[in-house]
């Protein structure tokens, strides 16, 4: 029996939209997906034939406007899609969701922000460029933002410090960029640096979002990748020395990133999908182990008053976590309320947290037997992990900001 979709339509109140475009991806994971995951976890290996997959289905032009070919889904359409995807394999709806920001943040955020006419005009001949690969050719692009630094340009408080250079017909990019999932596979690397400004420090309003080719000189991909979770997300550092990228490849026009990164904070909340994903795989997969219905579980096992004592757990923490993103995608806009941006923030928390702790509940709830690693679970436990370490809102920049903000009205200080 097919699983039920983690949110009910009716309950919900899914549009038609959500409700095709969610169907679609649960049937084609739960298909293909699910049964290449494990391999794909223990080779540490790109999900290449679920790319395939994605693009055949014309997946991967998800969120590319209609008006350009795609299936022009909204921001909250494209986040209840990409958690049916990770209920199945984590690591192809986190590397899904760096191509997809591609298209988001260069469609319907780009649509609401402000830029003069001629800027937007050309901003739409440059998208329709990168629209026109994705959904004619099938490329893939991925998103490396993180640096390592010791202050984490990707949190938003400092430039990155991969540098573009102005030149004739373009820029030239240098600079690394670690964890940069989708490394070797991806076609272009959606790389994020500043501009330079001759004579000054960088600053972070010259924040560029350029389209590196993958083969373009100059770009190489170094270190191993043997990591505890997301394994299949392949996320080696890409360094770019002295690559010549032309003025066609930004993503965004000069300063729009840093404009939406301050007025569409909910850019940053898509890599919560696939951990909502993952929680409800974790549910799901205790309900069927302990009613001895999962392929390879011991017999029935629901009859212990404790382990529906911890099912209980896990379902309050389910609802809980569900019931708080779904208000927090639902109300993603430009310009959120200060109450809706704290929302994100614990939304973010949220997912991130509990998708970890159903997991680890889960392992001890379905007992020894269930940890194998013929069974999914240990590797949702540690697939969940990585959430709370993504940026920019790590768990614990979302409490500092929880924090902070509900004491603190902006501009106020105790100095
Ligand atoms: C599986 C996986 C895939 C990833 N894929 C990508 C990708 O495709 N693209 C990409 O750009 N990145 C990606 N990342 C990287 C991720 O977003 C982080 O940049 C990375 O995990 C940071 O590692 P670090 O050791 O530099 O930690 P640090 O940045 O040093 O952070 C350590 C901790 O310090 C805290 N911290 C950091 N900066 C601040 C701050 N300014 N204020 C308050 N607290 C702070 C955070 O809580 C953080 O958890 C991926 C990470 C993982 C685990």
């Amino acid at each position: 029996m097919s699983d039920a979709p983690i949110f009910a339509s009716e309950s919900f109140k899914l549009t038609a939209e959500e409700i095709a475009l969610t169907n679609q991806a649960r049937e084609l994971a739960a298909r293909n997906f699910a049964p290449r995951a494990a391999a794909i976890d223990r080779e540490a290996r790109f999900p290449t034939e679920n790319y395939a997959d994605l693009r055949s289905t014309g997946l991967l032009g998800v969120c590319v406007p209609k008006a350009y070919g795609g299936l022009g889904a909204s921001y909250r359409a494209y986040a209840l899609t990409a958690a049916e995807i990770g209920r199945y394999c984590g690591a192809t709806a986190l590397t899904f969701n760096m191509h997809v920001c591609s298209c988001l943040w260069s469609g319907t955020l780009a649509d609401a922000l402000d830029m003069p006419d001629d800027v937007r005009a050309a901003h739409h001949q440059r998208r329709g460029r990168h629209y026109a690969r994705i959904i004619e050719d099938g490329k893939i692009y991925s998103q490396p933002f993180s640096e390592g630094g010791a202050v984490a340009a990707a949190a938003g408080t400092v430039p990155f410090a991969t540098t573009a250079t102005k030149v004739d017909g373009g820029w030239v990019v240098n600079g690394k960029k670690i964890f940069a999932s989708l490394s070797g596979h991806a076609d272009y690397y959606g790389v994020l640096c500043t501009e330079v400004e001759l004579e000054t420090e960088l600053k972070r309003r010259n924040s560029l979002y350029l389209a590196v080719p993958a083969n373009a000189a100059g770009v190489s991909i170094i270190g191993d990748w043997d990591p505890l979770g997301m394994r299949g997300t392949v996320s080696r550092t890409a360094v770019f020395k002295d690559v010549m990228v032309g003025a066609e490849e930004a993503i965004m026009p000069p300063g729009v990133y840093h404009q939406a990164a301050a007025r569409w904070p909910h850019m940053f909340l898509t890599l919560t999908p696939t951990y909502m994903g993952l929680a409800q795989a974790a549910y799901d997969f205790t309900v069927k182990y302990l009613r001895g219905e999962w392929p390879g579980s011991p017999d029935k096992r629901r009859g212990m008053a404790v382990k529906q004592s911890n099912v209980a757990r896990m379902r309050l923490m389910l609802e809980q976590t569900k019931a708080l993103w779904f208000q927090t995608i639902s109300e993603a806009r430009l310009d959120p309320s200060r109450e809706e941006l704290l929302r994100a923030y614990a939304a973010q928390y949220t997912v991130m947290e509990n998708a970890n702790e159903l997991a680890q509940l889960a392992i001890r709830t379905c007992g020894g037997q269930s940890m194998l690693k013929s069974l999914p679970l240990e590797r949702l436990y540690r697939d969940s992990r990585c959430g709370a370490l993504m940026l920019p809102w790590t768990a614990d920049i979302c409490i500092e900001r929880i924090g902070h903000d509900a004491l603190y009205q902006p501009g106020e200080s105790d100095a």
